[in-house]
């Protein structure tokens, strides 16, 4: 059936790993995955880079089982692909942070292991050229496009300044795009994204490329992606946030977060990253005033029409923030979900909202 059922302390490797022993492919991977766990990540609703082919973790759990406030156990692990027997339960405890219930044990449903896997790193010349892009491969390629990531100068600079292996490309552009293929016909498959990325090069949306040839370069051309990581989690007193922006209001977002930052710490330091095929940026800032950076992100993010916490989740850090991206009615409908689940308040209390207002 395609279907694993995993115990919530399982890492996501392991999850990973069980699927390609069987020839088949988990569809969600991030960089914590040798220790992020089944149950944190459906707590989570992680997301990770290839959710435009696969969807978050919300769109692999067939089923769960969970353990609620007072000690009952929901188990739906019967892998089914299509349930309209009343209410989904298990969407409650995806994304809601451990405040609904424990979870247990997941059934995640499996994908066809592909047999072609190619990356291209690309140098384009703005943002606008890079969401231009990213509408051209789609258009092309369809479902084989499986990843879709952006790196924003400057931080491609100086992460590429600490980095062991050689850079792909040259230092200098205003952005930088790794894109994936996942396919299943190995002859044909490689030809047509060459083709999408030349096409491309013709159209003035790409300055530069490199595509992988091995699945050695394959490695190498992500392991770029996940230095930004590395240099980032360097850095003492950055403040980081995940958010989500509607890809025709990103261009102003970020022109004009930028600017209110700089307007109250000139000497502050923006490093973007993110997962651009979804809407999502890593939005990291060096600043001697972390309070105002945080207001400005995500009063922008919220004057955009985005949220708040693309893939993090809301915890303790965004709660304050919760309000700008959910109405009063839709944080209301949050807390009777919670006094109905857990009215003692025993399970993470306090994450995501106060259970009484104000
Ligand atoms: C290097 C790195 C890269 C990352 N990249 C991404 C990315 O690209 N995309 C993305 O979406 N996320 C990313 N993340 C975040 C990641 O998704 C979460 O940290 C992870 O899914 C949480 O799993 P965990 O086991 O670490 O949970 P924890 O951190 O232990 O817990 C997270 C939350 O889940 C709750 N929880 C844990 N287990 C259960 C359970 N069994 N039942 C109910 N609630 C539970 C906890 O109470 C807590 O509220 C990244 C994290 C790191 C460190």
């Amino acid at each position: 059936a395609a279907t694993i059922v995993a115990e919530a302390g399982a890492p996501l490797q392991m999850v990973q790993d069980a699927a390609d022993a069987a020839g088949l492919l988990f569809g969600v991977d991030i960089g914590a995955r040798g220790t992020a766990t089944v149950g944190g990540n459906v707590a989570t609703n992680a997301g990770g880079i290839r959710v435009l082919r696969y969807g978050m973790y919300r769109a692999q759990v067939l089923g769960l089982e969970a353990v609620l406030a007072d000690g009952s156990v929901l188990t739906s692990l019967k892998g089914l692909p299509k349930d309209n027997s009343g209410y989904d339960l298990n969407q409650l405890f995806i994304g809601s942070e451990g405040t609904l219930g424990v979870v247990t044990r997941a059934c995640l449903r499996l994908h066809p292991k592909p047999a072609t896997e190619v990356n291209a790193f690309c140098a384009v010349p703005s943002l606008d050229a890079a969401i231009a892009l990213l509408a051209q491969l789609r258009q092309k390629l369809g479902p084989l496009l499986s990843a879709y990531d952006v790196n924003f100068a400057p931080l491609y600079g100086a992460m590429i300044a600490g980095m062991e292996a050689p850079a792909p490309l040259p230092v200098g552009s205003p952005v930088y795009v790794l894109a994936e293929i996942q396919g299943s016909e190995s002859d044909r498959d490689g030809d047509r994204f060459a083709a999408a990325l030349m096409q491309a090069v013709e159209d003035d949306v790409i300055d530069d490329v490199v595509v992988s040839q091995s699945p050695r370069e394959f490695r190498a051309l992500w392991a770029v992606r996940e230095e930004a990581n590395r240099f980032l989690f360097s850095i003492a007193g950055l403040i980081s946030v995940d958010v989500s922006i509607p890809l025709a209001k990103m261009a102003t977002f970020l022109r004009e977060t930028e600017a209110a930052i700089k307007a109250v710490d000139p000497s502050a330091d923006i490093y973007v990253f993110g997962h651009l095929g979804d809407g999502n940026l890593h939005y990291q800032v060096r600043t001697v005033d972390p309070a105002a950076a945080y207001g400005i992100i995500y009063r922008g993010v919220a004057a955009a029409g985005g949220g708040v916490s693309a893939e993090h989740g809301i915890g303790l850090d965004k709660k304050e923030w919760l309000h700008l991206v959910r109405s009063d009615a839709e944080i209301a409908a949050m807390r009777r979900l919670k006094a109905a689940f857990d009215p003692n308040n025993i399970l993470n209390a306090g994450r995501i909202f106060d259970l009484a207002p104000g």
